[in-house]
Protein backbone atom coordinates (compact mmCIF):
# COMPACT_ATOMS: atom_id res chain seq x y z
CA UNK A 1 0.00 0.00 0.00
CA UNK A 2 0.73 3.73 -0.57
CA UNK A 3 0.28 5.76 2.11
CA UNK A 4 0.32 10.23 2.20
CA UNK A 5 -0.03 11.84 5.95
CA UNK A 6 -1.12 15.43 5.98
CA UNK A 7 0.94 17.45 8.84
CA UNK A 8 3.82 16.38 10.18
CA UNK A 9 3.07 17.06 13.96
CA UNK A 10 2.73 15.22 17.11
CA UNK A 11 0.20 12.66 15.12
CA UNK A 12 1.27 12.78 11.60
CA UNK A 13 5.23 12.68 12.05
CA UNK A 14 4.65 9.45 14.44
CA UNK A 15 1.79 7.65 11.97
CA UNK A 16 3.82 8.30 9.02
CA UNK A 17 6.77 6.90 10.68
CA UNK A 18 5.01 3.94 12.03
CA UNK A 19 3.28 2.72 8.66
CA UNK A 20 6.75 3.25 6.84
CA UNK A 21 8.21 0.87 9.84
CA UNK A 22 5.60 -1.80 8.44
CA UNK A 23 6.70 -1.43 4.86
CA UNK A 24 4.56 0.88 3.52
CA UNK A 25 5.69 3.63 1.50
CA UNK A 26 4.68 6.69 2.85
CA UNK A 27 5.01 10.06 2.00
CA UNK A 28 4.49 12.73 4.93
CA UNK A 29 3.23 16.07 3.98
CA UNK A 30 3.74 19.80 5.76
CA UNK A 31 3.44 23.38 4.72
CA UNK A 32 6.39 23.52 7.21
CA UNK A 33 9.71 23.02 5.76
CA UNK A 34 11.72 23.06 8.55
CA UNK A 35 9.98 19.68 9.63
CA UNK A 36 9.81 18.39 6.10
CA UNK A 37 13.61 18.89 6.14
CA UNK A 38 14.20 17.20 9.66
CA UNK A 39 12.25 14.13 8.38
CA UNK A 40 14.46 13.87 5.09
CA UNK A 41 17.44 13.87 7.02
CA UNK A 42 16.56 11.37 9.16
CA UNK A 43 15.93 13.28 12.85
CA UNK A 44 12.22 13.94 14.47
CA UNK A 45 10.23 16.68 13.54
CA UNK A 46 9.23 16.81 17.30
CA UNK A 47 10.57 15.59 20.84
CA UNK A 48 9.06 12.39 21.20
CA UNK A 49 10.95 9.50 22.70
CA UNK A 50 12.06 6.82 20.17
CA UNK A 51 10.41 8.64 16.90
CA UNK A 52 14.15 10.17 15.81
CA UNK A 53 15.04 6.21 16.08
CA UNK A 54 12.49 5.02 14.05
CA UNK A 55 12.64 7.99 11.54
CA UNK A 56 16.34 6.95 11.10
CA UNK A 57 15.17 3.32 10.31
CA UNK A 58 12.51 4.38 7.02
CA UNK A 59 13.76 7.52 5.40
CA UNK A 60 14.65 7.81 2.51
CA UNK A 61 13.65 3.95 2.43
CA UNK A 62 9.67 3.04 2.71
CA UNK A 63 9.66 7.23 4.77
CA UNK A 64 9.25 10.46 2.50
CA UNK A 65 8.86 13.81 3.04
CA UNK A 66 7.26 16.82 1.19
CA UNK A 67 6.00 19.96 1.27
CA UNK A 68 3.81 19.08 -1.74
CA UNK A 69 0.84 16.84 -2.03
CA UNK A 70 1.90 15.06 -5.65
CA UNK A 71 2.17 11.93 -3.61
CA UNK A 72 -1.77 11.77 -3.25
CA UNK A 73 -2.31 11.02 -6.71
CA UNK A 74 -0.76 7.42 -6.09
CA UNK A 75 -1.72 7.00 -2.68
CA UNK A 76 -4.25 4.16 -1.23
CA UNK A 77 -4.58 6.25 2.04
CA UNK A 78 -4.09 9.61 2.70
CA UNK A 79 -4.05 10.21 6.78
CA UNK A 80 -5.20 13.79 7.28
CA UNK A 81 -3.33 14.58 10.46
CA UNK A 82 -3.60 18.75 10.92
CA UNK A 83 -4.68 20.53 13.84
CA UNK A 84 -7.64 21.67 14.87
CA UNK A 85 -7.45 24.28 17.55
CA UNK A 86 -10.28 25.65 19.13
CA UNK A 87 -11.68 28.68 17.26
CA UNK A 88 -13.58 31.54 19.20
CA UNK A 89 -16.91 29.90 21.10
CA UNK A 90 -15.33 26.86 21.50
CA UNK A 91 -16.01 24.79 18.36
CA UNK A 92 -13.07 23.17 16.84
CA UNK A 93 -11.42 25.42 13.86
CA UNK A 94 -11.70 23.23 10.52
CA UNK A 95 -9.51 25.76 8.37
CA UNK A 96 -6.15 23.27 8.09
CA UNK A 97 -9.01 20.64 7.85
CA UNK A 98 -10.62 22.15 4.52
CA UNK A 99 -7.31 23.17 3.29
CA UNK A 100 -6.12 19.70 3.65
CA UNK A 101 -8.89 18.28 1.96
CA UNK A 102 -9.48 21.15 -1.05
CA UNK A 103 -5.64 20.54 -1.13
CA UNK A 104 -6.30 16.25 -1.58
CA UNK A 105 -8.69 17.03 -4.30
CA UNK A 106 -7.02 19.07 -6.39
CA UNK A 107 -4.54 15.71 -6.48
CA UNK A 108 -6.75 12.77 -6.89
CA UNK A 109 -6.35 9.88 -9.70
CA UNK A 110 -9.58 9.66 -11.10
CA UNK A 111 -9.39 6.07 -12.35
CA UNK A 112 -8.91 4.96 -8.71
CA UNK A 113 -10.57 4.93 -5.06
CA UNK A 114 -8.69 6.57 -2.79
CA UNK A 115 -9.40 6.23 1.18
CA UNK A 116 -9.15 9.83 3.35
CA UNK A 117 -8.65 8.59 6.42
CA UNK A 118 -9.62 11.43 9.32
CA UNK A 119 -6.92 11.26 12.14
CA UNK A 120 -7.12 14.99 13.32
CA UNK A 121 -9.93 15.05 15.88
CA UNK A 122 -12.57 16.65 13.95
CA UNK A 123 -16.24 17.30 14.83
CA UNK A 124 -19.16 14.77 14.61
CA UNK A 125 -19.98 15.07 10.95
CA UNK A 126 -16.67 16.15 9.77
CA UNK A 127 -16.86 12.71 7.61
CA UNK A 128 -19.79 13.82 5.66
CA UNK A 129 -18.97 17.65 5.34
CA UNK A 130 -15.34 16.03 3.91
CA UNK A 131 -17.39 14.52 1.30
CA UNK A 132 -19.42 17.03 -0.09
CA UNK A 133 -16.37 19.13 -0.22
CA UNK A 134 -15.28 16.64 -2.16
CA UNK A 135 -18.48 15.74 -4.66
CA UNK A 136 -18.63 19.96 -4.87
CA UNK A 137 -15.14 19.25 -6.51
CA UNK A 138 -16.11 16.93 -9.06
CA UNK A 139 -15.64 13.39 -7.08
CA UNK A 140 -17.69 10.36 -7.04
CA UNK A 141 -18.15 9.82 -3.61
CA UNK A 142 -17.84 5.51 -2.76
CA UNK A 143 -16.17 5.03 -6.33
CA UNK A 144 -13.08 8.03 -6.48
CA UNK A 145 -13.16 9.15 -2.90
CA UNK A 146 -14.12 7.56 0.80
CA UNK A 147 -13.74 9.49 3.61
CA UNK A 148 -12.95 7.19 6.55
CA UNK A 149 -13.30 8.22 10.34
CA UNK A 150 -10.18 6.62 12.21
CA UNK A 151 -9.54 8.77 15.85
CA UNK A 152 -5.85 8.98 16.75
CA UNK A 153 -5.52 7.69 20.85
CA UNK A 154 -1.76 8.21 21.11
CA UNK A 155 -0.76 9.94 23.92
CA UNK A 156 2.40 11.99 24.23
CA UNK A 157 5.73 10.87 25.19
CA UNK A 158 4.46 7.22 24.73
CA UNK A 159 3.56 7.93 21.28
CA UNK A 160 5.58 5.43 19.83
CA UNK A 161 4.52 2.81 22.34
CA UNK A 162 1.22 3.51 21.38
CA UNK A 163 1.22 3.45 17.68
CA UNK A 164 2.25 0.15 17.81
CA UNK A 165 0.35 -1.16 20.85
CA UNK A 166 -2.83 0.35 20.93
CA UNK A 167 -5.89 -0.78 23.15
CA UNK A 168 -7.98 0.60 20.44
CA UNK A 169 -8.00 0.90 16.36
CA UNK A 170 -11.71 2.78 15.77
CA UNK A 171 -12.89 2.91 12.14
CA UNK A 172 -15.64 4.57 10.90
CA UNK A 173 -16.91 3.98 7.35
CA UNK A 174 -19.85 4.51 5.30
CA UNK A 175 -18.89 1.96 2.53
CA UNK A 176 -17.68 -2.09 2.61
CA UNK A 177 -14.27 -1.44 -0.05
CA UNK A 178 -13.29 1.67 2.39
CA UNK A 179 -13.81 -0.43 5.38
CA UNK A 180 -11.56 -3.60 3.53
CA UNK A 181 -9.11 -0.89 2.95
CA UNK A 182 -8.65 0.13 6.88
CA UNK A 183 -8.36 -3.65 7.89
CA UNK A 184 -6.13 -5.12 5.69
CA UNK A 185 -4.00 -1.45 6.08
CA UNK A 186 -4.04 -2.15 9.82
CA UNK A 187 -3.73 -6.22 10.31
CA UNK A 188 -0.32 -6.14 10.70
CA UNK A 189 -0.90 -3.78 13.92
CA UNK A 190 -3.72 -6.02 15.23
CA UNK A 191 -2.18 -9.18 14.72
CA UNK A 192 1.66 -7.73 15.63
CA UNK A 193 3.38 -8.78 12.43
CA UNK A 194 5.89 -6.28 12.22
CA UNK A 195 9.18 -6.71 9.58
CA UNK A 196 12.37 -8.37 12.08
CA UNK A 197 14.10 -4.42 12.19
CA UNK A 198 10.51 -3.38 13.73
CA UNK A 199 10.34 -6.10 16.15
CA UNK A 200 13.81 -5.87 17.47
CA UNK A 201 13.17 -1.99 18.10
CA UNK A 202 10.14 -2.82 19.82
CA UNK A 203 11.63 -5.56 21.91
CA UNK A 204 14.37 -3.23 22.68
CA UNK A 205 12.33 -0.31 23.76
CA UNK A 206 9.02 -1.92 24.94
CA UNK A 207 9.79 -5.57 26.37
CA UNK A 208 7.03 -5.61 28.66
CA UNK A 209 3.82 -4.42 26.39
CA UNK A 210 1.49 -7.44 26.01
CA UNK A 211 -1.22 -5.16 24.65
CA UNK A 212 -4.17 -7.08 23.09
CA UNK A 213 -5.49 -4.31 20.32
CA UNK A 214 -9.03 -4.43 19.88
CA UNK A 215 -10.20 -3.33 15.89
CA UNK A 216 -13.73 -1.88 16.04
CA UNK A 217 -15.42 -0.75 12.76
CA UNK A 218 -18.68 1.47 13.12
CA UNK A 219 -20.27 4.57 11.59
CA UNK A 220 -18.06 7.48 10.75
CA UNK A 221 -20.43 9.88 12.93
CA UNK A 222 -20.17 7.20 16.42
CA UNK A 223 -16.37 7.21 15.43
CA UNK A 224 -16.20 10.96 15.50
CA UNK A 225 -18.02 10.54 18.76
CA UNK A 226 -15.69 8.14 20.87
CA UNK A 227 -12.55 10.78 20.87
CA UNK A 228 -14.32 13.63 21.46
CA UNK A 229 -16.34 11.32 24.34
CA UNK A 230 -13.23 9.53 25.55
CA UNK A 231 -11.04 12.58 26.18
CA UNK A 232 -13.75 14.52 28.10
CA UNK A 233 -14.37 11.42 30.08
CA UNK A 234 -11.04 11.72 31.39
CA UNK A 235 -10.95 15.05 31.49
CA UNK A 236 -14.11 14.31 34.20
CA UNK A 237 -11.81 11.76 36.17
CA UNK A 238 -9.15 13.77 36.74
CA UNK A 239 -11.29 16.72 37.95
CA UNK A 240 -13.29 14.51 40.40
CA UNK A 241 -10.18 13.44 41.80
CA UNK A 242 -8.90 16.70 42.20
CA UNK A 243 -11.90 17.97 43.91
CA UNK A 244 -11.57 14.65 45.63
CA UNK A 245 -7.91 15.75 46.67
CA UNK A 246 -9.42 19.10 48.38
CA UNK A 247 -11.65 17.46 50.25
CA UNK A 248 -8.82 15.31 52.03
CA UNK A 249 -7.12 18.27 52.58
CA UNK A 250 -10.11 19.72 53.99
CA UNK A 251 -10.85 16.70 56.38
CA UNK A 252 -7.38 15.72 56.65
CA UNK A 253 -7.25 12.17 54.36
CA UNK A 254 -4.98 11.17 52.24
CA UNK A 255 -5.77 11.55 48.70
CA UNK A 256 -3.02 8.80 47.27
CA UNK A 257 -4.80 6.49 49.99
CA UNK A 258 -7.95 7.47 48.57
CA UNK A 259 -7.53 7.04 44.97
CA UNK A 260 -5.84 3.77 45.84
CA UNK A 261 -8.59 1.93 47.44
CA UNK A 262 -11.01 3.68 44.97
CA UNK A 263 -8.72 2.28 41.99
CA UNK A 264 -9.23 -1.52 43.55
CA UNK A 265 -12.59 -1.49 42.01
CA UNK A 266 -12.25 -2.67 38.58
CA UNK A 267 -15.54 -0.57 37.49
CA UNK A 268 -13.28 2.33 38.50
CA UNK A 269 -9.82 1.46 37.76
CA UNK A 270 -6.90 3.31 39.14
CA UNK A 271 -5.85 4.74 35.92
CA UNK A 272 -6.73 8.86 35.57
CA UNK A 273 -6.67 9.28 39.25
CA UNK A 274 -3.83 11.26 40.61
CA UNK A 275 -4.56 14.14 42.00
CA UNK A 276 -2.29 17.06 40.09
CA UNK A 277 -2.45 20.86 39.48
CA UNK A 278 -5.24 20.21 36.81
CA UNK A 279 -5.32 18.66 32.85
CA UNK A 280 -4.12 20.72 30.44
CA UNK A 281 -2.38 20.23 27.11
CA UNK A 282 -3.30 20.52 23.48
CA UNK A 283 -6.03 17.87 23.38
CA UNK A 284 -8.13 18.07 26.72
CA UNK A 285 -8.96 21.72 26.65
CA UNK A 286 -9.93 21.90 23.27
CA UNK A 287 -11.94 18.51 22.91
CA UNK A 288 -14.22 19.68 25.93
CA UNK A 289 -14.87 22.80 24.65
CA UNK A 290 -15.78 21.53 21.36
CA UNK A 291 -18.09 18.40 22.77
CA UNK A 292 -19.54 21.47 25.14
CA UNK A 293 -20.47 23.89 21.60
CA UNK A 294 -21.98 21.14 20.05
CA UNK A 295 -23.88 19.47 22.70
CA UNK A 296 -25.38 23.07 23.47
CA UNK A 297 -25.86 23.77 20.09
CA UNK A 298 -28.27 20.91 19.89
CA UNK A 299 -29.97 21.91 23.12
CA UNK A 300 -28.21 18.91 25.15
CA UNK A 301 -25.16 20.31 26.83
CA UNK A 302 -22.94 17.70 28.61
CA UNK A 303 -23.13 19.46 32.31
CA UNK A 304 -20.86 17.02 33.94
CA UNK A 305 -17.95 18.62 31.33
CA UNK A 306 -18.99 21.57 31.55
CA UNK A 307 -18.53 21.15 35.71
CA UNK A 308 -15.21 19.28 35.11
CA UNK A 309 -14.09 22.19 32.95
CA UNK A 310 -15.00 24.76 36.06
CA UNK A 311 -13.35 22.13 38.26
CA UNK A 312 -10.05 22.05 36.58
CA UNK A 313 -9.69 25.99 36.61
CA UNK A 314 -10.94 25.97 40.22
CA UNK A 315 -7.80 23.60 40.51
CA UNK A 316 -5.63 25.66 39.04
CA UNK A 317 -6.34 28.88 41.28
CA UNK A 318 -6.47 26.09 44.03
CA UNK A 319 -2.54 26.20 43.98
CA UNK A 320 -1.71 29.53 43.42
CA UNK A 321 -4.34 30.10 46.52
CA UNK A 322 -1.65 27.53 48.40
CA UNK A 323 0.93 29.16 47.37
CA UNK A 324 -0.23 32.92 48.56
CA UNK A 325 -0.84 30.90 52.15
CA UNK A 326 2.33 30.49 52.76
CA UNK A 327 3.99 33.05 51.49
CA UNK A 328 1.69 35.49 51.88
CA UNK A 329 2.07 38.78 49.66
CA UNK A 330 3.94 37.32 46.61
CA UNK A 331 4.93 41.24 45.81
CA UNK A 332 8.65 41.08 45.45
CA UNK A 333 8.68 36.89 45.93
CA UNK A 334 10.27 35.15 43.72
CA UNK A 335 8.57 31.56 42.27
CA UNK A 336 10.50 28.44 40.58
CA UNK A 337 8.31 27.03 38.59
CA UNK A 338 9.74 23.32 37.60
CA UNK A 339 7.56 21.71 34.33
CA UNK A 340 5.68 24.36 31.87
CA UNK A 341 4.77 21.18 29.60
CA UNK A 342 1.12 19.53 30.33
CA UNK A 343 3.26 16.04 30.90
CA UNK A 344 6.61 14.83 30.88
CA UNK A 345 8.78 13.31 27.76
CA UNK A 346 7.08 16.05 25.05
CA UNK A 347 8.24 19.34 24.37
CA UNK A 348 4.12 20.46 23.53
CA UNK A 349 3.60 23.64 25.45
CA UNK A 350 0.62 24.53 24.01
CA UNK A 351 -2.43 25.28 26.36
CA UNK A 352 -0.51 24.32 29.72
CA UNK A 353 -1.52 24.47 33.44
CA UNK A 354 2.27 26.04 33.31
CA UNK A 355 0.58 28.65 31.89
CA UNK A 356 -2.30 29.54 33.45
CA UNK A 357 -0.74 29.52 37.17
CA UNK A 358 2.24 31.61 35.87
CA UNK A 359 -0.24 34.23 34.91
CA UNK A 360 -1.93 34.07 38.49
CA UNK A 361 1.25 34.71 40.25
CA UNK A 362 2.48 37.52 37.92
CA UNK A 363 -0.08 39.00 38.43
CA UNK A 364 -0.37 38.41 42.07
CA UNK A 365 3.33 40.49 42.29
CA UNK A 366 5.77 37.51 42.15
CA UNK A 367 8.41 37.20 40.05
CA UNK A 368 8.65 33.87 38.31
CA UNK A 369 11.13 31.90 37.19
CA UNK A 370 10.92 28.25 35.24
CA UNK A 371 12.71 25.54 33.91
CA UNK A 372 11.46 22.47 31.36
CA UNK A 373 14.09 19.95 29.69
CA UNK A 374 12.40 20.38 26.34
CA UNK A 375 9.41 22.43 26.64
CA UNK A 376 10.77 25.92 26.69
CA UNK A 377 11.13 27.04 23.48
CA UNK A 378 7.71 26.13 22.34
CA UNK A 379 6.30 27.72 25.69
CA UNK A 380 8.22 30.94 25.39
CA UNK A 381 6.49 31.13 21.59
CA UNK A 382 2.94 30.41 22.35
CA UNK A 383 3.15 32.74 25.85
CA UNK A 384 5.13 35.45 24.30
CA UNK A 385 3.53 38.27 27.63
CA UNK A 386 4.06 36.06 30.44
CA UNK A 387 6.65 37.36 32.74
CA UNK A 388 9.32 34.53 32.94
CA UNK A 389 13.10 33.82 33.63
CA UNK A 390 13.69 31.11 31.77
CA UNK A 391 16.39 29.10 33.13
CA UNK A 392 18.72 26.21 32.26
CA UNK A 393 18.22 23.65 35.10
CA UNK A 394 16.28 23.15 37.98
CA UNK A 395 19.81 24.38 40.46
CA UNK A 396 19.46 27.81 38.93
CA UNK A 397 16.00 27.89 39.24
CA UNK A 398 15.98 27.23 42.89
CA UNK A 399 18.50 30.34 43.09
CA UNK A 400 17.23 32.30 45.61
CA UNK A 401 13.72 31.49 44.75
CA UNK A 402 11.16 31.58 48.03
CA UNK A 403 9.49 28.98 46.73
CA UNK A 404 9.68 26.36 44.00
CA UNK A 405 6.64 24.46 42.71
CA UNK A 406 6.98 21.03 40.72
CA UNK A 407 4.27 21.34 38.06
CA UNK A 408 5.27 18.17 35.54
CA UNK A 409 7.09 15.30 36.78
CA UNK A 410 9.52 14.87 34.25
CA UNK A 411 11.99 12.13 35.66
CA UNK A 412 14.90 14.60 36.55
CA UNK A 413 13.11 16.75 39.17
CA UNK A 414 11.96 13.46 41.00
CA UNK A 415 15.57 12.83 43.04
CA UNK A 416 17.82 16.03 42.56
CA UNK A 417 19.98 17.23 44.82
CA UNK A 418 18.01 18.39 47.75
CA UNK A 419 21.00 19.82 49.61
CA UNK A 420 22.08 21.58 47.14
CA UNK A 421 18.54 23.59 46.17
CA UNK A 422 18.21 23.88 50.36
CA UNK A 423 21.22 26.08 49.83
CA UNK A 424 20.45 28.08 46.69
CA UNK A 425 16.80 28.66 47.50
CA UNK A 426 16.36 32.01 49.64
CA UNK A 427 13.33 30.41 50.85
CA UNK A 428 12.46 27.03 51.88
CA UNK A 429 8.77 26.80 50.42
CA UNK A 430 8.39 23.32 48.25
CA UNK A 431 4.78 23.03 46.24
CA UNK A 432 4.71 19.31 44.30
CA UNK A 433 1.51 19.00 42.76
CA UNK A 434 2.23 15.42 41.52
CA UNK A 435 2.73 14.10 44.83
CA UNK A 436 6.12 12.59 43.77
CA UNK A 437 8.49 13.95 46.33
CA UNK A 438 9.77 12.28 49.61
CA UNK A 439 7.63 14.78 52.09
CA UNK A 440 9.14 13.67 55.36
CA UNK A 441 12.70 13.47 53.76
CA UNK A 442 12.30 17.02 52.93
CA UNK A 443 10.54 18.00 56.37
CA UNK A 444 13.50 16.67 58.18
CA UNK A 445 15.53 18.99 55.72
CA UNK A 446 14.22 22.09 56.70
CA UNK A 447 12.12 22.31 53.78
CA UNK A 448 8.55 23.48 54.42
CA UNK A 449 6.66 20.60 52.06
CA UNK A 450 3.50 20.17 50.90
CA UNK A 451 1.88 18.33 48.36
CA UNK A 452 -2.03 17.75 46.72
CA UNK A 453 -4.58 16.57 49.14
CA UNK A 454 -2.40 14.46 51.13
CA UNK A 455 -3.87 15.78 54.57
CA UNK A 456 -0.88 16.00 56.90
CA UNK A 457 0.06 19.39 54.75
CA UNK A 458 -2.75 21.69 55.33
P1 LIG B 1 0.37 19.60 15.33
O1 LIG B 1 0.02 21.04 15.39
O2 LIG B 1 1.53 19.10 16.10
O3 LIG B 1 0.63 19.18 13.82
C1 LIG B 1 -0.17 19.57 12.76
C2 LIG B 1 0.73 19.75 11.54
O4 LIG B 1 -0.10 19.95 10.40
C3 LIG B 1 1.63 20.98 11.61
O5 LIG B 1 2.97 20.57 11.42
C4 LIG B 1 1.15 21.88 10.49
O6 LIG B 1 2.18 22.61 9.88
C5 LIG B 1 0.53 20.89 9.53
N1 LIG B 1 -0.51 21.41 8.64
C6 LIG B 1 -1.58 22.17 8.97
N2 LIG B 1 -2.34 22.39 7.89
C7 LIG B 1 -1.74 21.75 6.87
C8 LIG B 1 -2.08 21.59 5.50
N3 LIG B 1 -3.19 22.12 4.99
N4 LIG B 1 -1.25 20.87 4.72
C9 LIG B 1 -0.12 20.32 5.23
N5 LIG B 1 0.23 20.43 6.52
C10 LIG B 1 -0.58 21.13 7.32
O7 LIG B 1 -0.95 18.81 15.72
P2 LIG B 1 -1.06 17.39 16.47
O8 LIG B 1 -0.82 17.56 17.90
O9 LIG B 1 -0.28 16.39 15.69
O10 LIG B 1 -2.61 17.10 16.29
C11 LIG B 1 -3.17 16.82 15.02
C12 LIG B 1 -4.59 16.33 15.22
O11 LIG B 1 -4.58 15.11 15.95
C13 LIG B 1 -5.46 17.29 16.04
O12 LIG B 1 -6.76 17.23 15.55
C14 LIG B 1 -5.40 16.70 17.43
O13 LIG B 1 -6.53 17.02 18.20
C15 LIG B 1 -5.36 15.21 17.14
N6 LIG B 1 -4.73 14.42 18.18
C16 LIG B 1 -3.59 14.85 18.78
C17 LIG B 1 -2.99 14.06 19.75
C18 LIG B 1 -1.75 14.54 20.44
O14 LIG B 1 -1.37 13.92 21.44
N7 LIG B 1 -1.10 15.59 19.96
C19 LIG B 1 -3.55 12.83 20.11
C20 LIG B 1 -4.70 12.40 19.46
C21 LIG B 1 -5.29 13.21 18.50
Amino acid sequence: MKIVCIGAGYVGSVTAAALAALGYKTTVVDMDRMKVEQIALGNSPIYEPGLGELIKMTAGRTLFSSMSYEAVREADAVFICVGTPSAPGGSADLTYYRQAVSSIARHLDPARLTVIVNKSTVPVGTAGLAVSLLEDEGWEAGRQVSVVSNPEFLREGLAVEDVFHPERIVVGVSDRRSGEIMRDLYLPFIERRYPEALQAFLKDHYPRNKTRSAYMETDPRSAELIKYASNAFLAVKISYINEIAQVCEALGANVREVARGMGLDSRIGSRFLQASSGWSGSCFPKDTSELLATSAKYGCELTVVRAAVEANQAMHRYVVAKIRRRLRSLYGKTVGILGLTFKPDTDDARITQAASIIRQLAELGADIKAHDPQGIPMFRRVNPDLPVRYCTSLEETADRSDALVLLTHWQEYIEPDWEQIRSRMRGSYLLDTRNVWDAGQLREMGFQYEGIGLGDSS
